[in-house]
């Protein structure tokens, strides 16, 4: 007997089955006549679709387009420049230094960095953080998984760095194109199928995974397996308490609809890592906010509005400025949790 095409599940956070309807939406991405139901649980307030697209069907919603399976240039993603020219010569240095100071990286080759260079860093600090907040402070061996990897862009940035990168995605067409083009292993399978060993990373990393996946809690189960007992656990996704989630709503692309399963707020993600064995060691609500722009246009196309904003819109100082000012009231459109295994 063939497989239903949406099922209907309990709450992944509490076990419980109240779910609460909360707002409709359509896929924004590949429009289409079908509508999803995003509910939150009355115990735990965990938000998810109800009822979702099966894991048999749910690729018939990952275009070949996709942004996360797009092929790349490694110039696109880098830490350092490579134009020649002592101007860019001088950025690199700043850069290493940044992460030799903060971010406890190794170049063992590299010259004391002087007090200008220092001074530099110090002022391009929030920048650096903000354009590369997919850097994380190099930790214990540099054994590093990353779970639903995509198109492998994190890994390549961060082996550049120094990491022995590993990479998990389900994404036959990525696995190839990462070991084609950047030698990097990544291996094609569900993470909770996977096999590695146990403690084999000293940190993993997703981001903007574990919304899509169908268990979350069992990818957490893993990811607690996998790492060494002093491990970092880095994960980054859309932040559904934001300002961008409570007005625009079903238009936001913080939903997602139907490939987000999972909507997490800071509460009920903190919920969850802890429930699995990780303590919070530190909440990061990025500055960035790529997908704020395309919500405005999905929002304005969907209402009638005949005004449209440009991308450019996020290198304007006055949207940059109440970015910052959004990330200091916990509003911001996406969040980073850094997590330790808990003894
Ligand atoms: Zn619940």
């Amino acid at each position: 007997m063939p497989l239903p095409d949406f099922e209907h599940v309990a709450c992944d956070l509490c076990g419980k089955d109240e779910p609460q309807r909360l707002f409709s939406g359509k896929d924004n991405f590949v429009p289409g006549p079908e509508r999803f139901e995003l509910v939150r649980c009355a115990n735990c307030g965990l938000m998810y679709l109800d009822p979702r697209p099966a894991p048999g069907v749910i690729g018939r919603y990952y275009p070949g387009n996709y942004l996360a399976y797009q092929e790349f240039e490694v110039q696109a993603v880098g830490v350092f420049n490579r134009n020649p020219g002592r101007w860019s010569v001088f950025k690199n240095r700043v850069k290493r230094s940044i992460l030799r100071d903060y971010f406890h990286y190794r170049f063992p080759a590299e010259k004391h960095p002087s007090p200008v260079e220092r001074m530099a860093a110090l002022c391009f600090l929030p920048q650096f953080n903000r354009r590369f907040y997919r850097v994380i402070p190099f930790s214990g061996d540099g054994r590093l998984l990353d779970i639903g990897c995509g198109n492998a862009a994190n890994l390549v940035l961060l082996k550049e760095l120094g990491w022995q990168v590993r990479g998990i995605e389900i994404n036959r067409h990525c696995c190839a194109f990462a070991k084609e083009k950047f030698d990097i292993e990544v291996d094609c399978a569900d993470p909770v199928d996977a096999t590695f060993g146990a403690r084999s990373f000293d940190c993993i990393t997703m981001w903007h995974f574990l919304e899509h996946h169908h268990r979350p809690s069992k990818v957490l189960e893993r990811c607690r397996e996998w790492l060494t007992d002093e491990g970092l656990l880095v994960i980054g996704l859309p932040n559904c308490a934001s300002l961008e989630a409570r007005t625009l709503k079903a238009h936001s692309a913080l939903f997602d609809f139907p490939r987000h399963l999972y909507d997490f707020t800071p509460r009920t993600l903190k919920k969850l890592v802890e429930a699995k064995g990780f303590s919070l060691e530190r909440m990061i609500y990025s500055t960035s906010m790529p997908s704020f722009d395309w919500s405005l246009n999905t929002y304005a196309a969907a209402t009638g509005k005949k005004w449209r904003v440009d991308s450019s819109l996020r290198m304007n100082p006055l949207v940059i400025a109440a970015d910052y000012l959004l990330s200091f009231a916990h509003l911001s459109s996406s969040m980073i949790l850094y997590c330790r295994k808990r003894a």
